[in-house]
């Protein structure tokens, strides 16, 4: 069967690397990938939203099956034009992707189906806004709406933050937001496959937001991240899969918009048990890089099963080893990234079993050089957390990229449990 991947990201090139290992695979494509995707696939230059140019290739080179990576084309509604033309795909209509498209939307869905989610009104005013504050306590959890690429989200501790949030918020027309109660716990990431009726649990990790060691400075699109994440126990997760993953895929089928991929649920562990924070319609990067590490299963098999409506019974393997993740970025990330400069050594990080997994990287002649901000994901297992981050760390040091940085602390909070 010809497969094509949709996106560019490490997240990408982790699941490229898995699916070029499946059986039921002829040929693999990405629309555009990189150069790390490139060693798995023939990268086609057509960008990822671009539906019309995806369209016209797969029916030019006999694409049975498409695999979405990122949130855009989904929310956009590439999955429901593959599907209408009679493609299978892994990923969900653009009316079930609402749940990370729209806040509001996966807000009042959670009221409907009584899924356990911090408080919260939505508003769609500046002084609608204003007048809502007063309900909630400090801190206070202000969203924008939409797809915000992780930037949309301000945690205010005092009433003047509050309504500076506010008011940059609102500066535009048509602007609409949450208003949410803050709630207190660690942050663990569950994943699920679903065919709309039946789901399959498809690991769990903890990812590293902030750009800096110890988890401070600006949030980023996530510096590092861990496999399995233990804080979410069998009986937690088991938890959080009868309050909120199965209620949401129950009602999401009884509205007419069933979902069909994999729901990765970012859950806070609180005291009064996991509630939902927020719900992305597609693998995290680069939880993806750590859950594909330590994946055994057929890749192409399992999610070929989920977009034909076929998971009922499907069983999936993981390593008990955990897999850890370090994201190396350009000096500037999150802001302006340096671009253009070299890196050398993938192969001899590579030689002693971390997997490099390409972000925002190109090609100039035979060099490598890095195009965008977060570049490479140097991605290792061990018997521990500790032992796959000292492998993923010893992987980073053989890497020569100047122009780059990493955290050094990814997978603290994990370390600290196994040696407390
Ligand atoms: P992402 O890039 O992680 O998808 P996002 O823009 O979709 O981010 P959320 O995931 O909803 O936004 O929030 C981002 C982060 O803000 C969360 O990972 C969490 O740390 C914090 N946060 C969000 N909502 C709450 C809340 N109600 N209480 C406490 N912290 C919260």
């Amino acid at each position: 069967m010809n497969v094509l991947l949709v996106g560019s990201g490490g997240r990408e090139h982790a699941l490229a690397w898995r699916l070029a290992q499946s059986p039921l695979l002829d040929r693999l494509y990405a629309a555009p990938g990189n150069p790390g995707i490139a060693e798995y696939a023939e990268c086609v230059p057509i960008a990822a939203t671009d539906q019309a140019a995806l369209l016209a290739f797969c029916r030019e080179h006999d694409i049975r099956f498409v695999v979405v990576g990122p949130e855009q084309p989904l929310v956009e509604g590439l999955s429901d034009r593959l599907r209408e033309a009679g493609i299978a795909v892994f990923g969900p209509s653009a009316a079930a992707a609402q749940l990370e498209g729209s806040k509001g939307f996966t807000k009042d869905l959670c009221q409907r189906a009584n899924i356990p989610t911090a408080g919260y009104v939505r508003v769609t005013s500046l002084e609608a806004a204003r007048n809502a504050l007063g309900t909630f306590g400090l801190p206070v959890v202000i969203k924008a709406d939409g797809l915000a690429a992780g930037k949309g989200v301000t945690i205010a501790s005092s009433p003047e933050e509050a309504d500076a949030a506010l008011v940059a918020l609102f500066d535009g027309p048509g602007a609409e937001a949450v208003i949410e109660e803050f709630l207190t716990g660690e942050e663990a990431s569950l994943f699920v496959l679903t065919d709309g009726t039946s789901y399959l649990p498809f690991g769990s990790a903890q990812d590293h937001k902030r750009v800096g060691d110890g988890d401070v400075g600006p949030n980023t699109g996530g510096m590092g991240a861990y496999s399995p994440a233990r804080v979410l126990t069998p009986e937690l997760e088991q938890l959080a899969i009868d309050t909120i993953v199965r209620p949401t895929i129950e009602k999401l089928a009884e509205e007419g918009m069933p979902y069909s991929g994999v729901l990765y649920a970012g859950l806070m562990l609180t005291p009064l048990g996991p509630k939902l924070i927020e719900y992305n319609a597609r693998f995290g990067d680069p939880e993806c890089q750590v859950l594909m590490m330590r994946l055994e299963s057929d890749l192409l098999e399992i999610m070929l099963a989920t977009a034909e409506g076929r998971l009922a019974g499907h069983k999936v393997r993981f390593s008990d080893d955990p897999a850890l993740t370090v994201v190396v970025a350009a000096r500037g990330y999150p802001g302006t990234p340096a671009a253009g400069g070299t890196i050398t050594g993938i192969d001899t990080a590579e030689a002693h079993g971390a997997r490099v997994f390409q972000a925002g990287t190109r090609r100039e002649g035979e060099a490598l050089v890095a195009s965008g901000g977060r570049v490479l994901t140097v991605t290792a297992t061990g018997r521990s957390v500790r032992e796959a981050q000292a492998a993923a760390y010893r992987a980073v040091d053989r890497i020569a990229f100047a122009d780059g940085f990493c955290r050094r602390d990814i997978g603290w909070r994990e370390i600290a449990r196994e040696e407390g």
